[in-house]
């Protein structure tokens, strides 16, 4: 029991960003254990996630890098979240940022405007995707990369749906 839930907990901190960019990142070995989006007795809150499910860790190197504005962190991140390979951008400070994935009132980095799954709920004005029908049977990227992260998501959805009688 312990065991599934810490699983549990580590997928949820390990399945950000932006198409799974955050994910390869938090593979690497940055702490995963310690930011935990929900906890297995806890009613999960659309608000209170990102659009996926997913909650920033504070120690992201690249929230961290872009709050601090450290050039040394930033560059961490571009390497981790691999955006030259993935976007053919070259590192530059002042375009390599992320102020999280529900940030307001902040400028959208390259990672969050490449997130499909972030732009689709936001255009269905859903604060999560947990409160989408589609769920279940959604394919973009971000599900298909990551199938146990959608698992657990589908399971933070049952317990959302449960604690509002739906
Ligand atoms: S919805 Fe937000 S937190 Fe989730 S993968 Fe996309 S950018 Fe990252
Ligand atoms: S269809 Fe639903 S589950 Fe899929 S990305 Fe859009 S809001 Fe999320």
């Amino acid at each position: 029991m312990k065991t599934n839930q810490k699983r549990r907990q580590f997928i949820i901190t390990s399945a950000c960003a932006g198409l799974g960019y955050c994910f390869l990142a938090r593979r690497t070995g940055l702490s995963a254990m310690n930011h935990l989006s929900t906890q297995d007795d806890e009613i999960p809150d659309p608000k209170k996630l990102n659009y996926c499910g997913y909650v920033c860790p504070e120690d992201c190197p690249f929230l961290k890098g872009t709050l601090e504005n450290d050039v040394e962190l930033k560059k961490e991140a571009y390497k981790l979240w691999q955006i030259e390979e993935r976007f053919g951008v070259e590192f530059d400070p002042e375009k390599i940022f992320c102020y999280g994935c529900k940030a307001e009132g902040k400028p959208d980095g390259i990672v969050l405007t490449n997130c499909t799954v972030r732009s689709c709920a936001m255009s269905k004005e859903l604060d999560c995707c947990i409160e989408c029908d589609n769920l279940a049977d959604c394919d973009e990227d971000l599900w298909t990369r990551f199938p146990e992260f959608k698992n657990t998501v589908i399971e933070m959805q049952k317990k959302y749906r449960a604690s509002q009688n739906i």
